[in-house]
C-alpha cells in the first residue's frame, strides 16, 4: 500500500489514479485504524484542465465512491484547486469565470489563488507563502513540457525547452523544417498561441500549405492564429461555453458543449459510439472495477 500512495498524477494518466489514490487512502486508513489520515485531493493548476480535473474529481468521489463505502466519512473529504493567478480560467470572459467559481464553490470545491506549488511531497504540497496542504493524491495540471526527443534536438529553443519557430512555422535557423503544437514556441505580431488543439491544428495546416508552396517556388503565407473558443467541463449536468463571442454555463453549457464535442469527433461511427456511451451512462453508475495501478500508464513521480 505504501508503494501506492503518495504519487503525483500527471492528467493523462487521469481519472482512473484518483480513483487509485482515493481507495490507497481509505485503505491505508482502515488499515492502520487511523482516522486522521487527509482525504484529501489537491490538483494543480486553475486553468480549463484543471478545472475540469476537480469537477470530475468532485464527481467521482461524491456521486460514485460514496455510495460504495459506507463506513468512510465523506465529511472530511476535500477537494482542492491550487491557482497560481489571482482568478481561475485565465483568459475567459468575467461571467464564465463567475460561473464556474460559483459552481465549484457548490461543489464545495475549495479554490485556493495565488498559491504557487513550492513542492509536491508523497504526504503533502507546499505553497510558496509556507502553507502546507497534507494530501496523498496530488494531480498537476498547471502546465506541460516537450517531450525527451525535443530536448534533445540540436535547434534553438525558448526557456521552456520548446522550439522557436517563425511566423511561417519554419524552424529558427534550420531552412526547410517546420514544428507545429505544444512543443514549438511561435514570436510573432499575432495572437498569443495557446497549447491547445485547435492552434495545433491551425499550425499543422498552414505548415503543410506553406511546405508545398516552398516546394513549388511560391511565397509562403504567414500563420495567424483564430481562436474559435473554449468549453470547459463542470462535471454532471454543467459546462462553460465560449465560442465565437456567445457564453453560455450551466445546463445550457452542458447541452452544447455535448453537441459541438459530438461534431468534433469527426467521424460517424466515433459519434455513434460516444453517443451510446452517453445513453448507457443515463442509466448506469461509471464502472470502479478498475481500481489498481496500470504499470502500462504514464511514470508517475513520487
Ligand atoms: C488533459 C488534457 C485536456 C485537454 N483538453 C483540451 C481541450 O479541451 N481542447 C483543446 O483544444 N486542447 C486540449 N488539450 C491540449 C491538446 O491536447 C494539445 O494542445 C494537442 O494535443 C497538441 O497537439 P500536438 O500534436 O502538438 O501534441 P500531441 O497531441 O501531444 O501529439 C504528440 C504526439 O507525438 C508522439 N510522440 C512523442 N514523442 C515521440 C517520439 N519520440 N517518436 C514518435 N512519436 C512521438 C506522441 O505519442 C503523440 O502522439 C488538452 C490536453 C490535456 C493533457
Amino acid at each position: 500500500l505504501g508503494s501506492l500512495a503518495g504519487n503525483i498524477y500527471p492528467l493523462l494518466a487521469y481519472p482512473l489514479n484518483a480513483c487509485n489514490g482515493f481507495l490507497v487512502a481509505i485503505l491505508i486508513q482502515s488499515a492502520q485504524g487511523a482516522s486522521s489520515l487527509p482525504l484529501t485531493f489537491v490538483i494543480v493548476g486553475g486553468g480549463p484542465t484543471g478545472v475540469e480535473a476537480a469537477a470530475d474529481t468532485h464527481d467521482l468521489i461524491f456521486d460514485v465512491l460514496e455510495d460504495d463505502y459506507p463506513n468512510v466519512d465523506f465529511g472530511s473529504v476535500r477537494v482542492v484547486l491550487l491557482n497560481a493567478g489571482d482568478n481561475i480560467l485565465k483568459g475567459l470572459d468575467a461571467p464564465l469565470v463567475h460561473a464556474a467559481t460559483r459552481r465549484l464553490a457548490s461543489q464545495r470545491i475549495e479554490v485556493i489563488n495565488d498559491a504557487k506549488v513550492e513542492e509536491v511531497r508523497p504526504d503533502a504540497v507546499v505553497i510558496s507563502d509556507g502553507r502546507t496542504i497534507p494530501t496523498r493524491t496530488t494531480i498537476w495540471a498547471a502546465g506541460i513540457e516537450p517531450p525527451p526527443l525535443v530536448g534533445n534536438l540540436d535547434v534553438q529553443k525558448d526557456h521552456r525547452g520548446r522550439i522557436l519557430i517563425d511566423q511561417y512555422l519554419r524552424v529558427k535557423g534550420r531552412p526547410g523544417v517546420y514544428a507545429v503544437g505544444d512543443c514549438t514556441s511561435l514570436q510573432y505580431d499575432g495572437s498569443p498561441v495557446p497549447a491547445l488543439a485547435q492552434a495545433a491544428e491551425q499550425e499543422g495546416q498552414r505548415a503543410a500549405s506553406n511546405l508545398a508552396a516552398e516546394i513549388e517556388n511560391k511565397a509562403p503565407v504567414p500563420f495567424r492564429y483564430r481562436s474559435v473558443g473554449q468549453l470547459v467541463d463542470l462535471g454532471e449536468g454543467s459546462a462553460l461555453v465560449d465560442i465565437l463571442g456567445v457564453n453560455l454555463s450551466g445546463q445550457l453549457g452542458a447541452y452544447v458543449w455535448k453537441v459541438v464535442y459530438l461534431y468534433e469527433l469527426g467521424y460517424d461511427l466515433n459519434r455513434a459510439h460516444v453517443l451510446a456511451d452517453w445513453t448507457i451512462d443515463l442509466f448506469t453508475r461509471p464502472d470502479t472495477s478498475k481500481l489498481f495501478e496500470d504499470p502500462n500508464q504514464p511514470r508517475v513521480r513520487t
